[in-house]
């Protein structure tokens, strides 16, 4: 029987996701074996911004376990057709305070707290729902105009205002540097970062677990889990270059 050319070109599309979910996981895994950790340190997360549901079932057929989305109405537009019995699903993109009530209840996680006024709209809208929201604080650690995030002087401020919220509870931090020439130069972000991570941690905040540090993409998670990344967010390794619409 002839396939169509779309159906093809399908095809192919998802053998190539299939070998690169399973090619990077072997590098998150040899790198975390090279920095002297153990190979299930680091957790991988599959970006699904702009891919379509099939691709993404393929990557959780083959074993993904963590997926992340960008957009609430994005996910929430597709999450019925993902297969996600056993899948933690997380927000890392921009949220606007008013679609907090839509997502919070929707995802495991929040990564991109990026201010005190969402902290405080996650508890609000957590606890009215009878829920706890874990959450990472999105550090902007090149203080990037263009980019959100808590500035790292102002971290432990932030950290103890958000401790006391009901209904929310923070995990660690996430960041995404500033675009580097080189891994090298991404390094040194993701070195200052690991440093301020285990800083925090040894305040020992109450109400505040500082466990997980989220960061590396596609371009720099070697780099990141050299420096003690616990989940790397890869997407276009993965699902191929992005189309957005
Ligand atoms: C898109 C995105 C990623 C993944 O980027 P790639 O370079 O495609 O791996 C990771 N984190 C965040 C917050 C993103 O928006």
């Amino acid at each position: 029987m002839l396939k169509t050319e779309k159906f093809l070109l399908n095809e192919e599309r998802l053998n190539s996701v299939r070998e690169n979910y399973k090619r990077v996981l072997d590098q998150v895994r040899e790198s975390a074996v090279k920095a002297g950790r153990s190979e299930n340190d680091v957790r991988l997360m599959c970006v699904t911004k702009t891919v379509e549901p099939a691709y993404i079932n393929a990557a959780i057929e083959l074993g993904a376990d963590l997926i992340g989305e960008n957009r609430v109405q994005e996910y929430l537009g597709k999450k019925d057709e993902l297969n996600l019995e056993g899948v933690e699903r997380h927000l890392i993109g921009h949220l606007q305070t008013n679609k907090v009530r839509q997502i919070v209840g929707e995802v495991d996680m929040i990564e991109s707290v990026s201010s005190l006024k969402l902290a405080k709209e996650i508890s609000k809208v957590s606890l009215a729902k009878r829920l706890v929201t874990d959450c990472l604080i999105e550090v902007n650690i090149g203080k990037e105009e263009s980019k959100s995030g808590i500035y790292i002087e102002e971290l432990e401020q932030a950290l103890c205002e958000i401790a006391p919220l009901g209904g929310i509870k923070i995990k660690g931090l996430m960041t995404i540097p500033p675009i580097c020439e080189n891994e090298n130069e991404a390094r040194r972000y993701f070195a200052e970062m690991r440093q301020y991570f285990i800083d925090i941690k040894a305040k020992k905040i109450d109400n505040v677990d500082m466990d997980i540090l989220s960061m590396g993409m596609s371009g720099d998670f070697e780099a990141a889990v050299a420096e003690g990344s616990n989940i790397v967010r890869v997407g276009s390794a993965i699902f191929g270059a992005r189309k957005y619409f």
